[in-house]
């Protein structure tokens, strides 16, 4: 199904689809890829809404949250918005000080994607598309990608992204859902239970640019090898959680990563990915401004990021995975969270 959801400010028209299959329903806007609701069943089998979404479009458009949207070509952050690529530099948007974060101004999660519905194995697929040229934003090559999410009846968000390129270029896309397990607004998710196979964590300095190193996790705040509350030890971390935890056995094959659960809902979301780690986002500058889809506002830790991607700052740091996409090669990325009760 598919409703207009408004329109943006230069005027183009931005739609809302629905997929549904068994008790789960998904919407996604034209506008960013953007999920915009995710609703699965409770423990009472009623069903909730278990991402953050805003009310307006106007709010997408100026978001500095991304709630639901894809963010590519880069995500997360390129320091002094430089990179070198075969021995050319390439200067992007600043979009925080001097750092680039999540592609600056020209992100993808800031256009109006093209959308085609389908179903397959019985599954129904929203896939969105869009094209950015060469140097848009800063970065070489045209790029053709793709956006697919897939819903199962037995409670899977499938999302495969899909590139290419004419251009050797570098690519590393992200969804920027905000997962609130107990569909409930004002409850924050420091009570959510998180499982994570992560050894290693990318340190940071205080723009959260990564210093190089990669730490160990044991017997520390990022450490949960074990189920912990995600609010259990955020106090022992200025601002909360920010940072890319790393996982064990990555091989780019789809492998289960972790779990979270909540126990008030009794929903439970198990995460898989093809991607080395992920931004643990708890939500730190969600605020009072950002007025979500049922009219409530913003509040801090008001929901949970799990944005699988590559590191930050792959092109300016030769030790991490390569996010280099050759040529006319082919970008291949999927992540899948799945729903069960626990
Ligand atoms: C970043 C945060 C940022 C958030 C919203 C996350 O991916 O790591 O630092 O505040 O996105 O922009």
């Amino acid at each position: 199904m598919k409703e207009l959801f408004g329109k943006t400010k230069s005027g183009e028209e931005v739609y809302k689809y629905t997929i549904k299959n068994g008790n789960y329903s998904l919407q996604v806007l034209t506008y960013g890829a953007a999920i915009h609701s995710l609703k699965v069943p409770n423990k009472d089998n009623e069903l909730i809404d278990v991402v953050l979404g805003y009310k307006t479009l106007l709010e997408y458009e100026k978001t500095k949250t991304y709630y639901g949207m894809c963010v590519g070509r880069i995500a997360n952050r390129i320091k002094d918005a430089k990179f070198i690529l075969n021995g050319i530099e390439y200067n992007l948007e600043k979009n925080e000080g001097e750092n680039t974060l999540h592609s600056g101004y020209s992100s993808f999660c800031f256009k109006n994607w093209y959308c085609e519905e389908f179903v397959i194995n019985e599954n129904p697929m929203l896939k969105f598309s869009i094209k950015s040229y060469d140097g848009e934003g800063g970065f070489p090559s045209n790029v053709e990608v793709a956006c697919i999410y897939t819903l199962t009846k037995d409670g899977q968000l499938v999302i495969n992204y899909e590139g290419q390129c004419d251009k050797d270029t570098i690519m590393n896309l992200t969804n920027h859902s905000y997962f609130n397990l107990s569909g409930d607004y004002s409850r924050t998710i420091l009570d959510h239970q998180l499982q994570l196979d992560c050894d290693k964590y990318v340190e940071v300095d205080e723009k959260a640019i990564p210093t190089g190193e990669i730490l160990s996790t044991n017997n520390t705040a990022f450490d949960f090898n074990n189920f912990h509350k995600i609010g259990e030890r955020i106090n022992q971390i200025p601002n909360g959680y920010d940072h890319t935890l790393c996982f064990n056995d990555f091989n780019e094959q789809l492998a289960k990563v972790g779990e979270v659960r909540c126990d008030y809902s009794k929903v439970s979301m198990e995460i898989y990915t093809t991607m080395p780690s992920l931004q643990l986002y708890s939500g730190n500058f969600i605020s009072e401004s950002e007025i979500n889809k049922d009219g409530s506002k913003g509040v801090k830790y008001g929901g949970i990021c799990f944005e699988t991607q590559y590191y930050p700052d792959s092109p300016n740091n030769e030790k991490f995975p390569s996010i280099k996409l050759n040529a006319n090669s082919k970008y291949n990325h999927a992540t899948i969270y799945k729903f069960n009760i626990c």
